[in-house]
């Protein structure tokens, strides 16, 4: 993307953020009320499309560029990226993996917003092993009966149409050529259970999904052929990664901005607490963090839009920068003394919201082990 063009996009979402976002986010956060108004002002940014290719009516930025918006949105509220988030995921698996009949159906409306959606994978007894999925879909004819629940769909409530990973053949060795990806828009048999009541990340509607002799016609089958959705659903996110990772930046440098604020106003022993020593330990380690994250995730970026395999990028971006949040998070409220614990702060709210960077899009523990695989693999030595 030429530079002037993503500086100016850049701006604009940095003016919106500080407009329209920053004097209204305690006030939803506080009644997790979802934020319809922000969502109107979103669709006219082109968010909704925006890593979706400009001939199906997107903004085809680059990740790079993408991972960037992301990190500046999530310094004020990482909640609305979710908004977005899952929902170009289920955009990037049609275009990447559906036919063009799909494309041309479905892509338009998700990057004008008109529809919007995420990604139903995550079930009541399975989520890190997501081979264990239980929900089927049995053919009928020209459509697929799908009976089953998920759960922890961000965009539940909201949204009207869904990536679905479900079992066509539950019998199949290995599990996952046993799993197909479907369009799931929802109507008849398609129903949505409880709102779940979250530590942080308000606002966003998480949800279970109940599906009961929901009949899809087979041609939203992804792709349209079965046994192919566990790569369809996974091949999404390396992007899923960048993603959570840009909300890590985000969070770590919004906690970092607020740490340095309150610490040259507030004063103690006659002077500002940054110029106590203590406290400019923790400083330096934050920005260094904060930094890395950044540099990270941006070289996970990079690779994948030059078309490289960047799972062991993706994996180390995702690790480091939802870490860092957690960390600059509670350090900063450290900072905050009394304040970081009070509702009329923003940094109780960061605190909140950081450790859902540690889980979403594969938990901190499967990243190590990813990593690790990726990394062996990389690095063959040949035993004498
Ligand atoms: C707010 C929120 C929004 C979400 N949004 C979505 C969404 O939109 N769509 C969706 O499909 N899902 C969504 N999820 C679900 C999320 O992806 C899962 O919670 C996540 O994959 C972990 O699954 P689990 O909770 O079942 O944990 P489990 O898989 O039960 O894991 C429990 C613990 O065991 C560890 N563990 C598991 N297996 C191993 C292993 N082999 N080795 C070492 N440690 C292991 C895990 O790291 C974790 O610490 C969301 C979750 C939250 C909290």
């Amino acid at each position: 993307m030429d530079p002037a063009d993503e500086q100016e996009l850049l701006s604009a979402i940095e003016r919106w953020v500080e407009r329209e976002v920053a004097p209204r986010v305690l006030e939803y956060d506080h009644a997790d009320r979802y934020p319809h108004e922000l969502v109107e002002q979103m669709k006219e940014l082109g968010l909704f499309g925006a890593t979706i290719s400009p001939e199906y009516g997107g903004l085809g930025l680059p990740a790079a560029t993408y991972a960037r918006i992301v990190m500046s949105i999530s310094a004020v509220w990482m909640s609305i990226t979710g908004i977005f988030n899952s929902h170009l995921i289920l955009a990037l698996a049609i275009e990447r993996f559906g036919t063009e009949d799909q494309k041309l159906e479905w892509l338009p409306r998700l990057a004008s917003g008109e529809v919007r959606g995420g990604l139903a994978l995550t079930e009541p007894d399975a989520g890190t092993d997501l081979q264990g999925i239980r929900t089927s879909a049995r053919r009928e004819g020209d459509s697929y009966v799908i009976n089953g629940a998920k759960i922890w769909i961000s965009n539940g409530i909201e949204g009207s149409c869904f990536a679905l990973l479900v079992k066509t053949d539950p019998h199949a060795e290995p599990r996952h050529k046993g799993m197909s990806l479907f369009i799931a828009p929802k109507q008849e048999g398609f129903k949505v259970g409880r709102k779940l009541e979250k530590l942080g990340y308000k606002c966003i509607d998480s949800a279970e999904l109940v599906f009961e002799n929901y009949r899809v016609p087979a041609r939203y089958l992804i792709g349209a052929r079965e046994g192919r959705g566990f790569q369809q659903a996974t091949g999404g996110l390396e992007l899923g990664r960048i993603n959570v990772a840009a909300r890590g930046v985000g969070i770590a440098e919004g906690a970092l901005h607020l740490a340095t604020a309150y610490a040259q106003g507030r004063k103690t022993f006659g002077k500002p607490i940054c110029e106590h020593q203590a406290i400019q330990l923790k400083l330096a380690e934050m920005a260094t963090r904060a930094r890395a994250a950044r540099l990270l995730t941006l070289d996970a970026a990079n690779a994948f839009d030059r078309g490289e395999r960047c799972d062991l990028q993706a994996g180390m971006a995702k690790l480091f920068a939802s870490e860092a949040a957690l960390e600059n998070a509670t350090e900063s409220m450290r900072i905050h003394g009394a304040y970081g614990y009070s509702k009329e702060y923003h940094i109780e709210r960061l605190y909140r919201d950081a450790p859902l960077t540690c889980i979403g899009e594969g938990t901190n523990e499967m990243q190590r082990i990813i990593i690790a695989r990726q990394w062996i693999r990389q690095h063959p030595v040949a035993n004498s």
